[in-house]
């Protein structure tokens, strides 16, 4: 039987980000998933690392400036995974909130922030906003503004560099393994059971502090205490989907990324630039399930949003048909009785000693993609005070003064790939998934030269990524590869095949 300080039950980036800090900052870490690494809630947002402009109508200056600052903390560490962006807002005269109420909020932003990778907002006319996004409605426009704030467009493999952070400084991380009972004596929290669902067998597992990082399912995961032990309901969340819609070829949908408030019922939503695709979202409604695992998106949810889209780029005219694929979460918010979009984006740590009497046990209750490093920060600051050692300082927060650029990066993999004799179009996509760890890939190549030949037809892939989710970023299904390695979203038959053989060719360990 293993026994840890530390049990985290929950990999999404949440989970991850106290795991890779506890391990970094010397307490021995187990962190499980049931399912993959970034799989859950952080694989179904929005993608941005932003201060949340909209918190400041809800009088939310604390939590905007922390976000801000994180924001600032995450596109300086990980540039190949988080970069800035700029936003449009249009202004309609049927807008809920009067153009200079947007134009003080964002000049609010800006002065929270102080961050000089971030421009200032910029007021845009009529003939402005046109020509940024020819597509775009005319019909009572008076301009807009333009904005800065960061895109992360796959924490699917944020998420992984935080598993092998975790490993590097020590942690064991086991996927596929869900926790099916929590062991307590005493009103003490002493472990949990776990069943790897690959495998089938079950295993225990003792650890001195237990946290619950398992976003919405976090009143699922203190269900499987012992009756007397279990604490009252304290997850609340909305839902929200998204819609993948494929770019127009003339300039009829959007360019660049877009912020503007729905018509039907003045609730924001997001058109962004994704993968060289359209995310539009999201839906905001309260989830009164019980887990949500049985969560599905509701075809209201595609009509509102393809809806929303068209008004807004009327010669964009998306169908049902053109949706590509949807993503769909439950935003893990306290219980709250406020509408949906005006429960806190905050989070919290429930000690259930102090609160509620069973030790050895907190749960972490909201957080956004955003503030996931300061969380972590504040759990594992806890998690040692509770344990009684000494303080270690966090050093999650760290820059490097070396971080590589993009650029660089991008034309030392594009030097790489053509002494190889591999198209250079390759470098932006590898750049982008792996960063400075390109370099791994191509060496694999360089070992291997067959490594080098592409997974499928029509697919950006070669087998020397393949062979690197096997073994050097914990895959273990195909489709762990294919979705959250590889990101091929959505994936082709084509391109599975094409990874099942190179898995079975190649004799790559896979328990899935
Ligand atoms: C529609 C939507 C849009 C959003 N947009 C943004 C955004 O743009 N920017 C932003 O900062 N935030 C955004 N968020 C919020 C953000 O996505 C979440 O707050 C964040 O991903 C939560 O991460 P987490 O690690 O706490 O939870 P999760 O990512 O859900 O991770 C919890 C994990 O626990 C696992 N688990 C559950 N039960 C068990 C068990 N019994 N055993 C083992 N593992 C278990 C699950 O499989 C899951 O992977 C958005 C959320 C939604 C829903």
């Amino acid at each position: 039987m293993a026994l840890y300080d530390l049990l985290v039950i929950g990999g999404g980036i949440n989970g991850l980000g106290i795991a890779a800090d506890a391990a970094a900052r010397g307490l021995s870490v187990c962190i499980v998933e049931k399912g993959d690494w970034g799989g859950g809630t952080t694989s179904a947002s929005s993608r941005l690392i932003h201060g949340g402009l909209r918190y400041l109508q809800h009088g939310e200056i604390d939590l905007v400036r922390e976000s801000l600052k994180e924001r600032g903390t995450i596109v300086r560490q990980r540039p190949h995974l988080v970069h800035p962006i700029s936003l449009l807002i249009p202004a309609y005269k049927t807008a809920p909130l009067p153009k200079w109420m947007v134009g003080v909020g964002l000049g609010m932003y800006h002065v929270l922030a102080r961050d000089p990778l971030f421009p200032a907002p910029a007021p845009v006319s009529f003939a402005d906003a046109r020509k940024r996004e020819p597509g775009l409605n005319p019909d009572g426009l008076t301009g807009g503004f333009t904005y800065p704030d960061a895109q992360m467009e796959f924490p699917e493999r944020f998420c992984v560099e935080l598993v092998q952070e975790t490993v590097a400084a020590g942690g064991t991380v086991r996927s596929s393994t869900q926790v099916v009972e929590l062991l307590a004596e005493n009103k003490r929290v002493t472990g949990a059971i776990l069943c790897d669902d690959l495998t089938g067998e079950t295993s225990e597992l003792r650890a001195s502090v237990t946290i619950n990082a398992a976003g919405p399912w976090v009143d699922v995961v203190s269900r499987l205490l012992p009756e007397a032990a279990r604490p009252p309901r304290m997850m609340g969340g909305t839902w929200g989907t998204h819609l993948v819609l494929p770019v127009r070829p003339d300039t009829a949908s959007p360019t660049g990324a877009i912020y503007a408030n729905a018509r039907k019922d003045g609730r924001p939503f997001f058109l962004l630039p994704w993968d060289d695709r359209l995310l539009v979202g999201t839906t905001d409604v309260k989830y009164t399930g019980d887990n949500p695992d049985t969560l599905e998106v509701e075809p209201w949810e595609i009509e509102y949003l393809l809806a929303e889209t068209n008004h807004l780029f009327p010669g964009a005219n998306y169908v049902p048909g053109d949706v590509q694929t949807t993503t769909c979460g439950v935003r893990p918010l306290p219980a709250s009785d406020k509408n949906a979009g005006a429960v806190t984006r905050r989070h919290f740590l429930v000690d259930h000693g102090a609160k509620h009497g069973v030790h050895g046990l907190a749960s972490v209750v909201g957080g956004k993609l955003t503030t996931y490093r300061s969380l972590a920060e504040e759990v594992t600051d806890w998690v040692l005070r509770t344990l009684g050692k000494t303080p270690v300082l966090c050093s999650t927060g760290y820059v490097p003064p070396d971080v590589p650029t993009v650029a660089t990066l991008h034309s030392a993999t594009a030097q790489t790939l053509r002494r190889l004799g591999l198209p250079v179009s390759l470098a932006t996509g590898l750049v982008k998934r792996y960063g400075a760890a390109s370099a791994d890939i191509l060496a694999r190549v360089e070992r291997d030269p067959t490594s080098g030949t592409f997974v499928a037809p029509n697919t950006p892939c070669i087998e020397a990524q393949v062979v690197h989710a096997a073994k050097s970023e914990f895959a273990r299904t195909v489709s762990d590869i294919v979705r959250r390695r590889l990101m091929l979203f959505p994936p082709t038959a084509e391109a599975i095949a094409g990874v099942r053989r190179v898995v079975q060719e190649r004799g790559l360990r896979l328990d899935g």
